[in-house]
């Protein structure tokens, strides 16, 4: 147990905490009365596709520590403790095998994730202090929460490393007590047939570890379209819609119909509308498969159409789509389980790795976004009352130069060992002061320096910030974030955070033309560019790469390919006109079709 050290650690745990904090299935809430037929929720489109399939909703906590030990008889007779431990033992076998299952049919970091947590399920130290406590008379489901609370006191007090591992434990304590219990294993079910998953809340783990055959829908009442559980559930391709509210009410068993690319879930339709809505999402979905780039217009004018990634794994499956390159390599989720800053050599392996997916292509390389929703340990962060306003991204590196030096060194290290050329790029820069220092340090190492466009002051200045940099690229989560003064993690304002808002397109516009001024490239590489449709907005205002989750590559392409330079520039000058993000939505498909 001492040794154990899965990876993404955070991105567990947070699952495990978000799924018992939002499982509630219908039979938990008696007071709650069903979404009536035909009802349209309407939320926020994450991921584009069209199904219609049977609700299926997260297994619910079984038992609290607390009312187990409330709810648990006294004791048990001396002639039944044999076979009461061997319940427990079967119980936590099968709770293993269900784990090391799923992880046989994920991949990556979620595999890992998932065999780690099975691990855990098997480890001898709790185990035996569980089966202690059976022989001395207490009953399995009791005994599994008092095992597992002494080594979560004893993990916290310890802190570090273990006490992360308190958060794993009492997973494992939910799930062998659900087993023991007979009750549904708590966390997302593996369903008999394919479903479409309605939760409060999903974290990255969970969307992660997902298999899109069987879940091929996801919604979520709470949640934003650019949080990063968001992002991963993109890059499965499962069609997805945030922030719906009245989703709870929408009992499991249910037949909906998931739209993606409108942000809607109806609740029980009409079957024959519903097979049709389907058959027409799949007729785009064939065309956009047939799409092979490279990335242009229909009357030609090229835009190079890319890949976001965090890993070798994700750049290689890339690697298999028609995106030209890598616009974002998102370095920080290497790292989030690190307790020490990870040495230059070892850097510069995970960096080849990206560099190598794609030889001869282009591969922006983004340093450390740490801090807000990604803090990173080895980094330090001070305690901040509103740490997205905080000492986040390239601020890091203020009090820590070291730091970013460190990591374009290894940039370069990877580059030299792959002979490639990768650009690199800060994030969250405001004042063209500091993208001064970034070129200066990044070109030092032989590297090609650009900023993210992800604050407004940024957006305003680029012409002068693009003085000291190759290129930009603009970062329309973080941009509509701080535009519009609306956390970009929150449901309730994930109307504001919506990157159709005008107001974060003008910046995008006013962005575009500065790096037309100036001959160099601007490239989106937020989740706007993910969005087919609004890819060919970002066009028209003059953006020259659209960088995007793997799995959204194939539509953006296909979409850009049917629509003409001056069409783009038309739904660009209406979306700019518009008042609202519907609207400006509206005015863009009047002009591009549906
Ligand atoms: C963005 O803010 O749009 C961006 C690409 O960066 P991240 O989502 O990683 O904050
Ligand atoms: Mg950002």
């Amino acid at each position: 147990m001492y040794g154990f050290t899965p990876v993404h650690v955070d991105l567990s745990t947070t699952f495990c905490n978000l799924v018992h904090m939002s499982s509630s299935p219908a039979s938990a809430s008696p007071s709650r009365s069903p979404a009536r037929s035909g009802a349209v929720l309407a939320g926020v489109p994450v991921v584009p596709g069209v199904r219609y399939a049977p609700v299926i909703r997260p297994g619910r906590t079984p038992v609290t520590a607390e009312s187990a030990v409330a709810h648990a008889a006294p004791g048990i007779g001396e002639s039944e403790r044999a076979a009461e431990a061997e319940r427990f033992t079967s119980a936590a076998a099968v709770v293993a095998e269900r784990l090391r299952g799923r992880a046989a049919h994920a991949s990556g970091a979620a595999a890992e994730v998932l065999a780690a947590t099975a691990q855990l399920a098997q480890d001898r130290a709790w185990l035996g202090a569980a089966e202690k406590r059976i022989k001395d008379g207490t009953p399995a489901v009791r005994a599994t929460v008092e095992a597992v609370d002494q080594f979560v006191d004893m993990f916290t007090k310890m802190g570090g490393l273990m006490a992360e591992r308190v958060t794993d434990l009492r997973d494992i304590r939910d799930r062998v007590v659900a087993e023991l219990s007979g009750l549904p294993e708590p966390g997302v079910p593996v369903p008999d047939e394919p479903s479409v998953l309605c939760a409060e809340d999903l974290a990255p783990a969970d969307t992660a570890g997902l298999d899109p055959a069987l879940i091929v829908g996801l919604a979520t009442t709470l949640g934003g379209p650019t949080s990063h559980t968001a992002i991963i559930a993109r890059q499965l391709g499962i069609p997805c819609v945030v922030a719906v509210p009245g989703l709870d009410e929408v009992e499991a068993g249910a037949m909906v119909l998931l739209d993606g690319t409108h942000g809607t879930v109806e609740v029980t339709p009409e079957p024959a509308g519903a097979a049709a809505a389907v058959e027409a999402a799949e007729r785009a979905a064939a065309a956009a498969a047939t799409w092979t780039g490279p990335g242009a217009t229909a009357d030609g004018h090229p835009v190079a159409v890319l890949a976001n990634v965090q890993d070798g794994a994700a750049a290689r499956a890339a690697a298999d789509t028609p995106a030209e390159g890598v616009g974002l390599f998102r370095t920080e989720l290497c790292f989030l389980n690190r307790e020490t800053e990870p040495g230059v050599d070892e850097q510069a392996a995970i960096y080849a790795e990206v560099l190598e997916a794609f030889p001869g292509k282009k591969v922006v390389i983004r340093t450390l976004d740490a801090g807000s929703d990604k803090p990173l340990r080895f980094v330090g962060h001070p305690e901040e009352a509103n740490p997205a306003l905080g000492v986040r991204g390239v601020r890091i590196s203020w009090g820590n130069p070291g730091l970013l030096d460190r990591q374009l060194e290894a940039i370069a290290v990877a580059a030299e060992r792959v002979g490639a050329r990768p650009w690199v790029m800060a994030p969250m820069i405001a004042t063209p002061g500091e993208a001064r220092d970034f070129g200066d340090r990044a070109r030092a190492r032989g590297l090609t320096p650009g900023v993210m466009i992800e604050v407004p002051a940024a957006a305003l200045l680029a012409d002068r910030i693009l003085e000291h940099v190759e290129f930009v690229s603009i970062g329309t989560n973080d941009l509509a974030q701080y535009t519009m003064a609306a956390d970009r993690m929150s449901a309730e304002l994930a109307m504001l955070t919506d990157p159709w808002q005008p107001a974060v397109l003008s910046l995008v516009g006013l962005t575009a033309r500065a790096g037309a001024a100036a001959g160099k490239p601007v490239g989106v590489c937020g989740e706007a560019a993910a969005d087919p449709l609004l890819a060919c907005v970002l066009v028209g205002l003059g953006v020259t790469s659209l960088s995007s989750a793997a799995a959204a590559v194939s539509g953006v392409g296909a979409r850009l390919a049917s629509a003409t330079l001056a069409d783009c520039r038309h739904a660009a000058e209406a979306v700019l006109d518009a008042a609202s993000a519907s609207e400006a939505r509206s005015a863009a498909l009047a002009v591009l079709g549906d």
